[in-house]
C-alpha cells in the first residue's frame, strides 16, 4: 500500500514532507504572543492610518472580503501543500468549482467537462454557463489522450474530476494535460477526493486545482469551505474572477478548515486503510457485483491510481447485484453506524444509494443492480463491518 511518505515534494518545498507542512504552514506563534494557533479575525472595515495610505491601499488588509490573517493562513497552507502559486478561499465547494470556471470563459467560448462530474458543476454549466453562452461537451472519463479530437478553436478549459466521487473512474490526467497544454487551453481539476495529500495536481500538468474543502481539510462536517489553487500562469486570472465575483469564505469556517487540516494526514492514514479493508471485505460479499474503489487491483484503472496518487481516501463505491428497492432500503434503513446524507469527509461514516444512470449524456453507465456509495469513517473497521453484515441480512431476508 502507498502512503503519503512517498508523497516528498521536496522538489518544491525543500526537504519538508506534506505531513510536516500541514503541522507548520499559516502558523507563526511569535506573531500571536505564542499561541500556538491564530485567533479568528472577524472584520469588515480595516483601518488605515492616513491619508496616503488609503489612497494607495499600501498595507496588507484592506477589507474583510478580501483577506483576513485567518484567511491567509489557511490559503497559504493549501498553497504550500498543493505548490501552487495562489490560493483563494471560498464559502463552499461549488463556490469554487464555479470560480475556477467563470475565471477563464466568456460568451461564445466551449468548455470540456468530464461526464463523470459532480452533479452540481453540471448543473451549472447546463444552466448558469449555457445562459451566458458558454458551451459545454461532457467527454468519457477514459478519453486520456483522446481529448484532443473534441478540443475546438474557442475551447478554454478541460474541466476534470479523478476520480468521479460516485462512479470512480480514474483519468490520465498527465496524457490529457499533455493536449491542453499543447493546444493553449486550461486544465482544471476537482482534486477534492485526494485532496492536496494523495495527489499532487500541479506537477501532474492541472493548471487549476479545486477541492471542497467542506469534505475532508474541514473534517468534521461542521463547517462549508473551498479552495483554489492556481499555477503561475493561472493566477491571475482567479485572483481577478474572484475579487469580480464578491467571494470570501466566513472567518469561523475558515478557523475550522484550518483546525480540520493540522490533522489530515493521520485521519486520511485510518480512512485509507479502514475504507481498502472494507472495499476488499465488500468485493467477497455474495450480494455484491462489483466494488469501484482505484486502490482496488480489481478497478479498471487501477494502474492509472498506482502511477499518479499517493493514497485513496474513504469514499468509494459498489454495485449490488440485482435485487429490489426493498431490499435495499431494507439494508440502509436498518444501519446503526453508517449515517445516510450527502457530503463526505467527516471523521463518521456514510452510505447514500445514487443512480448515476440518470444523467450521463456522453457514455452509459450500466451497473448490474443498484448503487450505493460509502464513505468510511473513524470508527472501528470491525464494528462498520458488523452493521454493514447485519445489514447484508436484512437486504437478504427481505430479498427472499
Ligand atoms: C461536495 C463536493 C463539491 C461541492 O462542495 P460543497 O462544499 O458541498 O459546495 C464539489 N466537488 C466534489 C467532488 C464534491 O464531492
Amino acid at each position: 500500500m502507498t502512503t503519503n511518505d512517498s508523497g516528498d515534494r521536496g522538489d518544491r518545498h525543500g526537504p519538508r514532507r506534506p505531513a510536516t507542512i500541514i503541522v507548520h504552514a499559516g502558523r507563526d506563534p511569535r506573531a500571536n504572543h505564542g499561541f500556538v494557533n491564530p485567533p479568528v479575525y472577524r472584520g469588515s472595515t480595516v483601518l488605515f492610518p492616513t491619508v496616503a495610505a488609503l489612497k494607495s491601499y499600501d498595507q496588507p488588509y484592506t477589507y474583510g472580503r478580501r483577506g483576513t490573517p485567518t484567511v491567509t493562513a489557511l490559503a497559504d497552507a493549501i498553497r504550500q501543500l498543493e505548490g501552487g502559486d495562489k490560493t483563494v478561499l471560498t464559502a463552499s465547494g461549488l463556490e469554487a468549482v464555479t470560480l475556477s470556471l467563470l475565471a477563464f470563459v466568456e460568451s461564445g467560448d466551449h468548455i470540456l467537462v468530464t461526464d463523470s462530474v459532480y452533479q452540481p458543476t453540471r448543473r451549472f454549466c447546463d444552466n448558469m454557463l449555457q445562459r451566458l453562452g458558454v458551451e459545454t461537451t461532457y467527454y468519457d472519463p477514459l478519453a486520456g489522450a483522446d481529448i484532443a479530437r473534441l478540443i475546438r478553436p474557442n475551447t478554454r478549459v478541460v474541466f476534470t474530476e479523478s476520480p468521479g466521487s460516485q462512479t470512480f473512474e480514474m483519468q490520465d490526467i498527465p496524457a490529457i494535460a499533455q493536449v491542453t497544454q499543447q493546444r493553449g487551453v486550461w486544465l482544471v481539476m476537482d482534486n477534492t477526493w485526494a485532496t492536496p495529500l494523495y495527489f499532487d495536481a500541479l506537477a501532474h500538468g492541472v493548471d487549476v486545482s479545486v477541492h471542497a474543502a467542506t469534505k475532508y481539510i474541514v473534517g468534521h462536517a461542521d463547517a462549508m469551505l473551498g479552495a483554489v489553487t492556481a499555477n503561475a500562469r493561472a493566477a491571475r486570472h482567479i485572483e481577478r474572477a474572484k475579487d469580480a465575483l464578491g467571494l470570501c469564505p466566513g472567518s469561523e469556517e475558515t478557523y475550522l478548515g484550518l483546525r480540520g487540516l493540522r490533522t489530515l494526514d493521520v485521519r486520511l492514514e485510518r480512512h485509507q486503510a479502514q475504507a481498502l479493508d472494507i472495499a476488499r471485505w465488500l468485493e467477497a460479499r455474495p450480494e455484491v457485483a462489483s466494488v469501484l474503489h482505484p486502490g482496488l487491483p480489481s478497478h479498471p484503472q487501477h494502474t492509472i491510481w498506482r502511477r499518479d496518487f499517493t493514497g485513496a481516501s474513504g469514499l468509494f463505491s459498489i454495485v449490488l447485484k440485482p435485487v429490489s428497492d426493498a431490499a435495499v432500503a431494507a439494508m440502509l434503513d436498518g444501519l446503526e453506524l453508517f449515517g445516510m446524507g450527502f457530503s463526505w469527509g467527516g471523521y463518521e461514516s456514510l452510505v447514500i444509494p445514487f443512480d448515476a444512470r440518470a444523467y450521463r449524456t456522453a457514455t452509459t453507465w450500466a451497473p448490474a443492480g443498484p448503487t450505493l456509495r460509502f464513505h468510511i469513517g473513524l470508527d472501528h473497521v470491525d464494528d462498520l463491518k458488523a452493521d454493514l453484515a447485519a445489514g447484508f441480512d436484512r437486504l437478504n431476508a427481505t430479498k427472499a
